[in-house]
């Protein structure tokens, strides 16, 4: 009875995975028919500086609009893409765009952009060639330019990781900032921490102290801890997730360079950033006190 019991468990496992890998197929075939209908947008989120509250940079997070009012977030799709190697067109095409969109805003107000680089396009031999393109045909400087790499993602083959650090140096050489994202998340951080070239360590959101009184002691030495390895690596600081004021002032506390998260401001289109951007100067030129 037991053995009857699991060959049914197996079949419907079976058919449960069939009917995933249908969907996942599916899927990537929507993908690829929206790209080509222009269905995807790139929104941005403001990355602060803890110290002055100015706009450094914004996050490129991009968006899938299947139909007109409906949304769709990229945890449901990226992995797919990634699966597929559609990510491959479907990254440039976001690159692309946010080095468009960022031009005109580092003109005016001095604002970089990140962009989110899975390990697919970094395996590609000519990736770094395709940055040197999208910054030229934009007018975007490199220095304005960082690339965002989830360490999660750099598990993999051997020679993967030579591969990552060439690619990376070649990119660096362009004048193109690196910062590893999600950190403390993925496997073997501190490895790659020490490997990998790279300039920014974006602390993930996980890690941000709640504000709840009482399990807070821990928390706290845990995001010290972080912020004064990046400083000890001489690297940027950024802290993700950022909700409430009370966790400004704790990470300006703590020394942190940079913050990013709702109490900023969400990711918006880029019309929307427009304004965002331009308000912010404004705020930021007015007088103290007026
Ligand atoms: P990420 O790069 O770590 O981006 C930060 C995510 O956290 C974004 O989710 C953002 O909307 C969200 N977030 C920002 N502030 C807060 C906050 O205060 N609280 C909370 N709870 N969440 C906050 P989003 O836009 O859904 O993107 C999810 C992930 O999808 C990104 O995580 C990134 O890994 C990936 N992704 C987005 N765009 C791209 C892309 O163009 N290419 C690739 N390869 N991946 C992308
Ligand atoms: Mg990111
Ligand atoms: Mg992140
Ligand atoms: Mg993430």
């Amino acid at each position: 009875e037991a053995k009857a019991a699991g060959r049914d468990r197996a079949v419907t496992y079976d058919a449960g995975l069939r009917e995933r890998q249908l969907e996942r197929t599916e899927l990537v075939e929507r993908l690829r028919a929206a790209l080509t209908a222009e269905q995807f947008t790139v929104y941005y989120q403001p990355i602060v500086t803890l110290g002055t509250g100015g706009f450094d940079a914004v996050e490129a997070l991009v968006r899938w609009f299947p139909a007109p009012g409906e949304l769709i977030g990229p945890d449901r799709f990226i992995p797919a893409a990634e699966d597929s190697g559609l990510i491959v067109a479907l990254g440039e095409w976001v690159l692309r765009q946010a080095c468009r969109d960022a031009a005109g805003w580092h003109r005016q107000h001095g604002t970089a952009v990140t962009v989110n680089v899975s390990p697919r396009q970094l395996m590609e031999p000519d990736y770094a060639a395709t940055v040197g393109r999208a910054l030229r045909d934009s007018g975007l400087p490199p220095a304005a330019l960082i690339l965002e790499i989830t360490e999660g993602m750099l598990v993999g083959a051997a020679n993967q990781e030579d591969r990552t650090i060439a690619q990376l140096s070649a990119l660096r050489r362009q004048g193109v900032r690196v910062a590893v994202d999600d950190f403390g998340t993925g496997y073997s951080s501190l490895a790659y921490l020490r490997d990998l070239p790279i300039d920014i360590l974006k602390i993930d959101r996980s890690f941000l102290p709640s504000g709840e009184p009482g399990a807070a002691d821990r928390q706290l030495s845990f995001v010290r801890t972080i912020v004064d390895l990046a400083h000890n690596l001489r690297l940027a600081a950024v802290a993700e997730g950022v909700e409430t004021p009370a966790q400004v002032a704790l990470l300006r506390e703590l020394g942190c360079d940079k913050g990013q998260g709702y109490h900023f401001g969400r990711p918006r289109n880029a019309a929307e950033t427009t304004e965002v951007l331009a308000a912010a100067q404004l705020t930021a030129a007015l007088p103290v006190g007026a």
